[in-house]
């Protein structure tokens, strides 16, 4: 009896402390906002960039980070001097990009590419409110606060579920994480992510924005179409490195004990370190093998 009981306070002192831990984590984060064009803010706290719409139409939002951080999101739209967001569009299904939805999605539809819903749905553990209730499966152009607002389907990039979201008359671009300004990027091959269609998924974004867009990255500081141009080539020219050298006879150790040199060191400060870069690299080859 004294043991059931023990055992009893023990899983529960456990189980409180997973949950302080989890708490912990997002104990210090502050969400910040940036104004970025007309009706446009982004908002950063931690994970992905939170685009933000505010206007006459009501407030829209661009991925909500996670769940924990959801009243601080909400407190920095009313900050702006939005409400309830009545739009949320999802760029994709990563939790650092869609723990806010089941908070936000009770009052506002969530919009998303049709993967986004069918790989939340089968994470069988959300509730209807975190699912997209509007899922599309090319393009969509929601009408805005003044914006014609284009939200496109790429394939195959960082998971086969890649949105961008343009704003063509405030002249900016939300890429989710078709774009990691400044670092490697994370190809998430298990959700239908490639390292050559994120190459052409970035080429092709490139080939449509005008030269004096704001970029808002899903992960990373705002960003210029120069900036894009230039992760494009850093990983068009990685790429090419780790595919010679292993067309030489290399082993994917080898070219990691070889690195990628200099140029590449500040790239891998991020969430992707520079052997996880190559191992991506590598298990790409193989894929397309
Ligand atoms: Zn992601």
């Amino acid at each position: 009896m004294y043991i059931n009981r023990f055992s009893i306070a023990l899983s529960m002192a456990l189980a409180a402390s997973a949950c302080f831990a989890q708490e912990d984590r997002f104990a210090a984060v502050e969400i910040t906002d940036q104004h970025i064009n007309g009706p446009i803010h982004m908002l950063m706290g931690a994970g992905g960039n939170i685009g933000v719409s505010i206007g006459d139409d009501g407030t829209l939002i661009i991925d909500d980070q996670y769940a924990p951080l959801a009243e601080r999101i909400q407190a920095a739209l009313r900050r702006l001097g939005g409400n309830r967001p009545e739009l949320i569009l999802n760029t994709h299904l990563h939790g650092d990009h869609t723990g806010g939805n089941a908070f936000f999605g009770d009052d506002g539809v969530i919009v998303a590419h049709a993967n986004v819903r069918s790989r939340l749905l089968a994470q069988g553990d959300l509730p209807n409110a975190a699912l997209p209730a509007v899922t599309f499966a090319d393009t969509l152009t929601v009408h805005f606060n003044g914006d014609d607002i284009q939200v496109i389907h790429l394939p195959h990039g960082h998971t086969d579920g890649d949105s961008v979201v343009l704003f063509t008359n405030s002249n900016v671009l939300h890429m989710g994480d078709l774009f990691f300004n400044g670092s490697f990027p994370f190809v998430d091959m298990a959700s239908g992510g490639t390292v050559t269609g994120y190459m052409d998924d970035q080429r092709q974004i490139l080939a449509r924005i005008p030269s004096d867009i704001a970029i808002i990255p899903g992960h990373g500081p705002m960003a210029t179409k120069q900036d894009l141009a230039l992760a494009l080539s850093m990983i068009e020219t990685t790429h090419s490195m780790v595919n010679r050298a292993m067309d030489a006879g290399s082993s994917v150790d080898e070219v990691i004990a070889q690195g990628l040199g200099e140029d590449y060191k500040s790239w891998g400060a991020g969430f992707i370190n520079e052997e996880r870069w190559i191992r991506t690299l590598a298990a790409d080859r193989q894929a397309a093998q």
